[in-house]
C-alpha cells in the first residue's frame, strides 16, 4: 500500500513538498486552514494532488503515516496536538527534501543576516560555474528544487521554525551568524529554547562537516564551548586576529592554507554586519572548493536583495537609502553603523518592545534630524527628544521624502531604517520600502526636471 503523506499548509514549502512527494509516488493530501494562493492551487490541480482549503478535516489527516507541516504552524496548534497524540511523525518540508537530496548543503541561519549571506554564497558559487540551487526561506523551497532537478550544491536559508521540524537534516557547511532574542512567543518565552533550536543545525554533523559561527556573539561563544559539536569549527571575528577568519581593521583575512585578504571596498556591501556576512559566505565558498580568484570576481558583482541598505538615489548631493528590512533595534545598530553621518534618520511603525538605549550614542553622534513614520510615535519621541535637535512626524511617504530632503544638507544620507514593524501604515516591510523607493525616484524626477 502507498504511504499516505498529509501536508499541512500550502504555501511555498507545502506546495514544494507536495510536488516532491507526488514525484516519489506517495498518496498525498494537502490541507490549509486558510485560502490557498491561486498559483499554488493551480500547481496542485495540475499534478492531480488532492487538497482542501479553509479547514482541516481531521478524518482525512489523522490517518497519515507522515505529516509535513508548514513552519508557520506552531506546535500548540490544535491539529498538531491531535497528530502528535495519534503518534504520527511530523516533520518540516526541509527535512522531507533532505531525505531525497543528492548534492551537498550549505545551510545558513541566525537571527539577522540570513538572506544577505545566503544570496551572497549562492551568487559566489553560481558565478564560479558550480551547479547550485538556492532554497529555503529565500526563493523556492528545498523540496521543490529537488523535485525539479538535481544540483551539486544547495544553499539554503533556514529559520529556527524550520530547524524545529528536522530529525536527520545535516549540512556539509552550517553557518550560524548570531543569536538575539526573537520569536520568543514560539519558544515559551525561554531564550534557551530558541538557542537550542538554532543549534539543531549542528546536531547531526559529522567530522567531515564544518560549522561556521560568529565568535564575537556572546551567546554563540558561550554555547559553542558548552555543547558537543561534531563538525569542524570555523570561527569568524571582527576583532580577534587569532581567529582563522577575521577582520584586521582594514581587510578580511581568510586563513586557510595561505591566508588571503579582501577589503570591503572590493565588495558591493557596506557596514560591519556585512563584513560578518561576507566572511561567512566566503568561508562557505572556500569549503565548496572555489578559488580565490572566483571569489573576488563574485564579490565584485553581487547585488543584494532590496530593502537592505539599498541605495535608491542621490538628489542634490543627498543619498537616500532604503533599509526597510531593519525591523528591530539590533538591525538599526548596524544600519547606523554603516555611515559616518550626518544622517536624516527615518524610524517608527509598530514597536516590538524596543530598547532604544542601545542606539542612543550612535544617534547622538550621527543623526541631524529624526523623522517618525508611524501612527504612534510617542516612544520614539520620548527616547530621542533630548538626543537629536529636530524631530518631525508624518504618515505620508510623499511628504516624508520632501521633508527629509529639506532637512538634509549636501553630503548627508537619508536613511529609512525603522526599528519597527510596518503594519500600522503598510502591508509589510516590502511595501514600506517599495513606497519609499517610488517616492524618492518621483522626487528626483521633480527636482531634476526643475533644474
Ligand atoms: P534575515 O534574512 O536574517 O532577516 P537580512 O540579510 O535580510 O537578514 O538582513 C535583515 C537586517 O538585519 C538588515 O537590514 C540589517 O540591518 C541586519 N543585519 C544583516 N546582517 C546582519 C548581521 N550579520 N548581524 C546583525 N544584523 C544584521
Amino acid at each position: 500500500m502507498k504511504q499516505r503523506i498529509v501536508i499541512l499548509g500550502a504555501g511555498e514549502s507545502g506546495t514544494g513538498a507536495a510536488l516532491l512527494a507526488s514525484k516519489k509516488g506517495y498518496e498525498i493530501f494537502v490541507s490549509d486552514q486558510s485560502p490557498i494562493k491561486d498559483k499554488y492551487k493551480q500547481e496542485l490541480l495540475a499534478h492531480k494532488i488532492d487538497f482542501e482549503e479553509g479547514q482541516h478535516t481531521e478524518a482525512k489527516i489523522i490517518n497519515a503515516s507522515l505529516i509535513i507541516k508548514s513552519p508557520g504552524i506552531p506546535d500548540k496548534a490544535e491539529i498538531i496536538k491531535k497528530c502528535k497524540y495519534a503518534g504520527i511523525e511530523i516533520i518540516d518540508e526541509l527535512e522531507f527534501g533532505f531525505r531525497f537530496i543528492k548534492g551537498k548543503v550549505i545551510a545558513i541561519t541566525g537571527t539577522n543576516g540570513k538572506t544577505t549571506t545566503t544570496l551572497l554564497t549562492f551568487h559566489l558559487l553560481k558565478e564560479a560555474g558550480v551547479k547550485v540551487a538556492l532554497a529555503g526561506n529565500v526563493g523556492f523551497s528545498l523540496a521543490r528544487q529537488i523535485a525539479e532537478q538535481d544540483h551539486d550544491w544547495y544553499v539554503i536559508e533556514i529559520s529556527s521554525f524550520q530547524l524545529d521540524g528536522t530529525t536527520t537534516f545535516k549540512p556539509a557547511v552550517g553557518v550560524l551568524l548570531n543569536i538575539t532574542p526573537d520569536h520568543l512567543d514560539r519558544y515559551e518565552y525561554q531564550l534557551q529554547n530558541y538557542i537550542n533550536s538554532k543549534f539543531r543545525i549542528t546536531r547531526h554533523m559529522s567530522d567531515t562537516d564544518t560549522f561556521i559561527y560568529y565568535a564575537d556573539d556572546a551567546i554563540l561563544k558561550h554555547e559553542v564551548k558548552a555543547r558537543p559539536i561534531a563538525g569542524q569549527q570555523l570561527a569568524i571575528s571582527l576583532s580577534d586576529e587569532s581567529t582563522p577568519v577575521h577582520y584586521d581593521g582594514t581587510r578580511m583575512s581568510f586563513g586557510f592554507s595561505e591566508a588571503f585578504k579582501i577589503a570591503q571596498s572590493e565588495t558591493t556591501l557596506k557596514g560591519p554586519h556585512n563584513l560578518i556576512n561576507t566572511m561567512a559566505a566566503v568561508s562557505a565558498a572556500q569549503l565548496a572548493g572555489l578559488s580565490e580568484q572566483a571569489i573576488r570576481k563574485g564579490l565584485a558583482t553581487f547585488k543584494n536583495a532590496p530593502h537592505r541598505l539599498e541605495s535608491v538615489a542621490v538628489i542634490n548631493g543627498v543619498e537616500f537609502v532604503n533599509d526597510s528590512k531593519a525591523t528591530n533595534v539590533d538591525s538599526v545598530v548596524y544600519g547606523l553603523g554603516s555611515y559616518t553621518g550626518p544622517l536624516v534618520w527615518i524610524a517608527g511603525g509598530v514597536d516590538k518592545g524596543n530598547d532604544y538605549t542601545l542606539i542612543e550614542k550612535e544617534v547622538k553622534q550621527k543623526v541631524r534630524t529624526l523623522i517618525c513614520l508611524g501612527k504612534e510615535n510617542d516612544k520614539l519621541k520620548k527616547a530621542f527628544g533630548n538626543v537629536v535637535s529636530t524631530i518631525k512626524e508624518t504618515q505620508s511617504v510623499k511628504e516624508l521624502v520632501k521633508m527629509a530632503l529639506a532637512e538634509a544638507q549636501k553630503g548627508d544620507v537619508v536613511l529609512l531604517s525603522p526599528a519597527c514593524a510596518s503594519f500600522d501604515l503598510f502591508k509589510n516591510y516590502e511595501d514600506r520600502g517599495d513606497q519609499f523607493r517610488s517616492a524618492v525616484l518621483e522626487l528626483k524626477m521633480e527636482v531634476e526636471g526643475q533644474s
